[in-house]
């Protein structure tokens, strides 16, 4: 199993993720940078977070960097930050893991997540313990930063048409879950002349009320607040707020397929360009990029994948279907509150949400999973077979089948003995036939 993961390095906070590893990752990280530069930090909210900045900020000096803290910070507040002001930065996040977990992810000097040829290079001397440390005399400075959020929500606000928004006076009711979201969201919004209604909004990395994760059935509460006060939109945090979700004007939640096609389809009436998406994305993208004549690009799954496709290619827009949403003009990465601006643009640009969403085509999704022993065989296997049926395969990330009416996704996982079998069509039953047919071939292929 790799140490990065496809997020960073994640696991349970003083068992797995313990300050050792924390020192050694930044210690790798320092040695990777040839002991200079400097690195800005920042955390989630978790219980444990305070406990492994520390660590990673001393991993840090000791390898002779000048390390920046910025305290509690979104992820896309770190990446900002690190685009204008510094060479590297680390965030201290486990984004929507369940609460007794932690992380580390590690952010290159242009603000996006580091490469992965990046992470590889850092593992290998996280595991070779082969770490530059500085002399006695040079272990790096230690700064503290206080206004990367403000640099952040202001860097935001100028990205949208603030003026109009403002106009408007929107009434909006924010569920930041206790995680980092809960110090620039409500601020943001407030900033955009909207009438905010905060829940969960104070910093807890216990996450007293609701899973980190930001997923329908634990957003209930919000979903009635939207509701009883009428508001205009609902919108919630991942943990590290680089995600966002919404509910409509109706209080209906809006999935988050739907949410990344009809947030493309709003870019491109304004501008157009290639757009991208991981493969694992409902064609629903196809469909809004069909419309508008433009190019659609399928990566890897990750959103790091997604973020540098779009710089190679000059894409308006990006994301993935997970309510990660990636705006060139503001950052190469997902914004959770960056996207939130954006709801509100449309709306004051007359549009309704449930209007918008309605707009995008709709389809129906079948998934699955099985044990397997040999990843990489049966994964060749299974290709081989598609490619002799004489099928139109993809094998940007796993192996995609396209059908007339639909796709067979087939996936092995990255942390696990399991393959996942991911089925789209227009109707549930195509899906669900879909779904077994890659099942059986997967079955099948099983040496
Ligand atoms: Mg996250």
């Amino acid at each position: 199993m790799a140490f990065f993961g496809t997020n960073g390095v994640r696991g349970i906070a003083n068992e797995y993720i313990t300050p050792q590893l924390a020192i050694d990752v930044s210690r790798s990280l320092g040695t990777y940078m040839g002991s200079k530069g400097t690195v800005a930090i920042g955390r989630d909210t978790r219980a444990s977070g305070e406990m492994l900045k520390s660590a990673s900020i001393a991993g840090a000096l000791s390898a002779g960097l000048t390390v920046i803290d910025l305290g509690i910070c979104p992820t896309p507040s770190v990446q900002y930050y690190v685009k204008d002001h510094a060479d590297a930065g680390i965030v201290v996040t486990a984004s929507h893991n369940p609460r007794e977990y932690n992380g580390i992810k590690l952010i290159a000097s242009d603000g996006s997540e580091l490469s992965r040829d990046g992470e590889k290079e850092i593992e290998r001397i996280y595991y070779s313990k082969e770490f530059s440390a500085a002399p006695w005399n040079r272990t790096g400075d230690l700064r503290f930063e206080n206004n990367a959020n403000e640099y952040y929500i202001k860097g935001i606000i100028n990205s949208v048409d603030h003026k109009l928004i403002r106009e408007k006076r929107f009434r909006v009711v924010a569920d930041t879950g206790c995680g980092a979201g809960s110090v620039t969201l409500p601020f943001l919004l407030q900033r955009l002349g909207c009438e905010v209604i905060t829940i969960n909004g104070q910093a807890d990395g216990t996450f007293p009320w609701r899973n980190p994760e930001p997923t329908p059935d634990v957003l209930t509460e919000l979903a009635e607040i939207v509701r009883k006060t009428g508001a205009n939109m609902g919108v919630a945090h991942d943990g590290d707020a680089d995600r966002a979700v919404f509910f409509d004007e109706n209080a209906d939640f809006i999935e988050e397929e739907t949410l990344l096609a009809m947030m493309a389809k709003y870019v491109l009436g304004n501008k157009k360009g290639p757009i991208v998406t991981p493969v694992s994305s409902s064609s629903r993208m196809l469909d809004v990029a069909r419309e508008a004549g433009v190019e659609l690009v399928w990566t890897a799954v990750g959103s790091i994948n997604v973020a540098r496709k779009m710089m190679e290619t000059g894409a308006v827009f990006g994301g993935e279907g997970n309510g990660g949403l990636i705006f060139p003009e503001h950052q190469y990465c997902r914004d959770g509150a960056m996207a939130c601006a954006k709801f509100l643009e449309i709306i004051a640009n007359g549009h309704k949400l449930s209007e918008l969403a309605k707009s995008v085509p709709a389809y129906f999704n079948s998934k699955t999973k099985t044990k397997v022993q040999d990843l990489p065989a049966t994964m060749e296997k299974v290709k081989k077979e598609f490619i002799l049926e004489g099928s139109k395969v993809d094998t940007t990330d796993g192996v995609k089948v396209w059908y007339e009416d639909g796709w067979i996704l087939i996936r092995p996982s990255g942390t696990e003995p399991i393959i996942r079998i991911f089925a789209e069509s227009k109707t549930k039953d195509r899906a669900d036939e879909l779904m077994r047919l890659g099942l059986e071939l997967v079955n099948r292929s099983i040496l």
